[in-house]
């Protein structure tokens, strides 16, 4: 009864078949197995729409965008800016004014820490980040705080690598001037409670900045209902190309920082004497954009689009879900991240064993998984690891391939320990 009631309970919502079938890369083989491809916290795969989007365009549409006033030019810059409006409405940002195209995640958190941070923060002043973030969410306000003056402070995990909200809540005061938090944990799978995270920066009137890197196509995303400032993410983390990303920022925000970069684009005029800047999203789009990326970005939007996000969701819990239930049955494995909260993304060490050792022999056997400290060295540090091993899932990943990914790893570690 029990096996049934489980087998029912993974019966996946979505049709996993179709779905696969716009992935090719997913039917190739490596190393003369079939792929299994569970490293979707370092990049997806991207669907045939996506592909052939790219294709179409740089064989048809081909122009440098704005400004040009022949056929193409025209037909680049609508499909451009069409672009930024299937991004707005995916984002729920009230208008395509604040959704300005980066290079990725770590492109859009070094424009507010050099746009916005350095200009508004003074000695004393205070930034608050949290354990779990990405070096991207590190870095850049760790130089923003050398150059002003400002404090880094930094809101602790507990050992299941949640946030502590009554530590947060005491680190938020009066001089926090900006909070720069992920949404999910790229090396945890950890899920934020951003919208309440958010809201408590706000009460002292601090800038928010919501790392979306591993959120964009895992969970609902509402920039309005989560109140953030600026929300960042990366395009090939979401089905779409390498290289093109997103900031969002609250139109007012955005309006009262200055340019980070100069050159084409952002003028609205130039002398030698003075230079004046375009309008907001423009004034931080210096130099010809990623046409082509945003183009695939959007087409990959809207080819995520199609399918319900509560199935999708379902469906990945259900991955997670088999994949700790194989994980705990392992001897000496230890699972890194077991927060209540959860995205599909399964840490783990096992005793004696480097997790690249591990990674290197599932990838003979086909399997694509991730090892090391996932640009998260204090998060590894605070958990007492060097690194973990990661199997991260997306909604094209079956049941069969959370079983192989373990098959995988227990004929590894038979082979280790012969
Ligand atoms: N933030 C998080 C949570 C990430 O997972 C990543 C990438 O893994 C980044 C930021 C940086 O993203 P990108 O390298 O695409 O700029």
């Amino acid at each position: 009864m029990k096996e049934k009631l489980n087998k029912k309970e993974r019966t996946s919502p979505l049709d996993l078949r179709k779905i696969r079938e716009d992935f090719p890369i997913l039917s190739r083989s490596v190393n003369k197995k079939p792929l299994v491809y569970a490293d979707n916290a370092a990049t997806t795969q991207k669907p045939k729409n996506v592909i052939h989007r790219l294709s179409e365009y740089y064989s048809d549409e081909n122009a440098n965008v704005h400004r040009g006033v022949h056929t193409l030019s025209e037909c680049a810059t609508e499909a451009f800016e069409e672009s930024r409006q299937v991004i707005q409405r995916f984002l729920n940002a009230r208008s395509t004014r604040e959704i300005v195209f980066t290079r990725g995640t770590t492109e859009a958190i070094n424009l507010v820490a050099q746009s916005y941070a350095l200009k508004q923060l003074k000695a004393g002043e205070e930034i608050i980040i949290s354990t779990l973030e990405h070096h991207s969410n590190i870095v850049p306000w760790q130089i923003a705080c050398q150059k002003t003056g400002a404090k880094l402070r930094v809101a602790p995990v507990n050992d299941s690598g949640e946030l502590i909200f009554e530590e947060y809540e005491k680190l938020v005061n009066k001089k926090t001037k900006l909070v720069a938090l992920t949404h999910i944990s790229n090396a945890l799978g950890t899920v934020n409670p951003v919208q309440k995270l958010t809201k408590m920066a706000k009460e002292v009137g601090a800038v928010v900045l919501i790392d979306g890197a591993q959120s964009i196509i895992h969970a609902k995303i509402d920039v309005q209902a989560i109140g953030c400032d600026f929300y960042a993410f990366s395009g090939h983390k979401a089905l779409g190309p390498t290289g093109i990303g997103v900031l969002y920022g609250r139109e007012e925000v955005l309006e009262a920082m200055e340019p980070w970069q100069s050159g084409g684009d952002m003028i609205k005029t130039v002398s030698f004497e003075e230079t004046t800047y375009n309008e907001i999203p423009y004034k931080f789009e210096a130099g010809t954009p990623n046409i082509a990326g945003a183009i695939g970005l959007s087409e990959a939007i809207n080819y995520f689009s199609q399918f319900d996000l509560e199935k999708v969701e379902q469906h990945e819990h259900c991955l997670l879900d088999k994949a700790i239930e194989r994980a705990l049955v392992i001897p000496n494995l230890q699972l890194i991240g077991t927060a209540k909260k959860k995205s599909s993304i399964c840490s783990f060490v096992v005793k004696g064993v480097h997790p690249n050792d591990l990674g290197t022999l599932l990838d003979q056997q086909g399997v694509a998984i991730r090892s090391g400290h996932h640009c998260a060295m204090p998060l590894m540090s605070r958990l007492k690891v060097p690194g973990t091993a990661r199997a991260s899932f997306a909604f094209y990943n079956s049941q069969e391939d959370v079983d192989k990914v373990f098959d995988a790893i227990e004929k590894a570690l038979f082979i280790l320990a012969a």
